[in-house]
């Protein structure tokens, strides 16, 4: 196991509800709810759960785009709370984030070549001579040709685009990437082609990922551990093969048995989730899942389940294994 890079503990990300006729906070949206998980140096961990459970703040919140409310995210050791905005500024060259929609992550004013010196001129002081060998290296990887460094972002295709917003992350040579749904905006065959990209960079780069996704597929892929999100918090963690092929909580086999089968003989049933997902500003007490969960006890009304972690750190958070 390699080392520790990134360990959350206890992240807590709420938005306030502003309302009246002078605009006070009224309530509060708990959008990241007591979340804690480490990333190992050059390991993909990955967040997966449906839209809205709290994912991308969570990946906001570990680089500070978002304050979080409470709790603690230490990058190689380092407390990032404890920061000056001038010291995570400076700290943001190791720490870089892929968005989902490069249409709108890039700035259409700006060539190709503006867009990847950019970066470089915010964290590193760098001649023109060392600028422009860091982007032909960059534009090399991420396989665009050096020939089209003067064009627009609109100029490419999606995927080329993609692989522009990759190059602008990573030309700072980052130890961690949070990916927030970098193929969810492509074509299946271009998605391939992207995430081929992101792993051979990994090995290349020697990178750490927190790549978050709503669709098992890819995450499956390209995760050695995952996490189940639902409500704000994660509901079950553990290596990737070891949740899908043994998924604990109720809501991680509901989310697998959506998944369309490769064998067409296969005939696994699929679990239909009944009911809505409550509102993060008026979650429910007990199990955030108790609502919908066809294993409800009484308990699970009242009582947040605590982790239990079964074989090779498989953690779920579900009454059903309390004895
Ligand atoms: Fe279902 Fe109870 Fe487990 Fe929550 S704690 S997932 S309600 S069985």
């Amino acid at each position: 196991m390699n080392k520790t890079l990134v360990d959350v503990e206890h992240l807590v990300t709420y938005f306030p509800i502003m309302g009246g006729i002078i605009r006070k906070a009224v309530g509060q949206v708990h959008a990241v709810e007591d979340v804690s998980f480490s990333i190992c140096e050059q390991e993909t961990f990955s967040l997966v759960g449906e839209s809205g459970c709290g994912k991308s703040t969570t990946g906001r919140s570990i680089l500070r785009l978002i304050e979080p409310t409470s709790g603690k995210v230490f990058f190689d050791g380092t407390d990032l709370s404890t920061l000056s905005p001038e010291e995570m500024r400076r700290k943001r060259k190791n720490m870089q984030l892929i968005f989902q929609n490069p249409y709108a992550s890039l700035n259409p004013r700006m060539s190709v070549r503006r867009l990847l010196e950019e970066p470089l001129s915010v964290h590193m002081k760098m001649s023109q001579t060392q600028m422009d060998r860091e982007v032909q290296w960059i534009t090399e990887a991420v396989g665009l040709n050096p020939e089209q460094l003067d064009r627009y972002p609109h100029q490419f295709s999606g995927g080329q685009r993609q692989r522009i917003a990759i190059a602008r992350a990573l030309i700072t040579k980052p130890q961690f990437v949070v990916a927030d749904e970098p193929v969810s905006a492509l074509d299946v065959s271009i998605q391939s082609q992207i995430l081929n990209l992101l792993m051979d960079l990994q090995r290349e780069l020697r990178l750490s990922y927190l790549f978050i996704s709503h669709d098992l597929h890819v995450v499956r892929r390209i995760s050695s551990r995952i996490g189940v999100m639902y409500l704000g918090r994660i509901v079950e963690t553990g290596k990737t093969e070891s949740v899908y092929s043994t998924p604990l909580h109720p809501y991680t086999k509901a989310l697998l048995s959506a998944i369309p089968k490769e064998d067409p003989a296969e005939t696994k049933e699929r679990i239909r989730l009944e009911g809505d997902v409550p509102s993060p500003a008026n979650p429910p007490s007990g199990c955030p899942f108790h609502n919908r969960c066809k294993s409800c006890m009484p308990v699970c009304r009242q009582t947040m389940p605590d982790a239990k972690t079964l074989e090779d750190g498989h953690t779920v958070y579900c009454h059903l294994y309390d004895t």
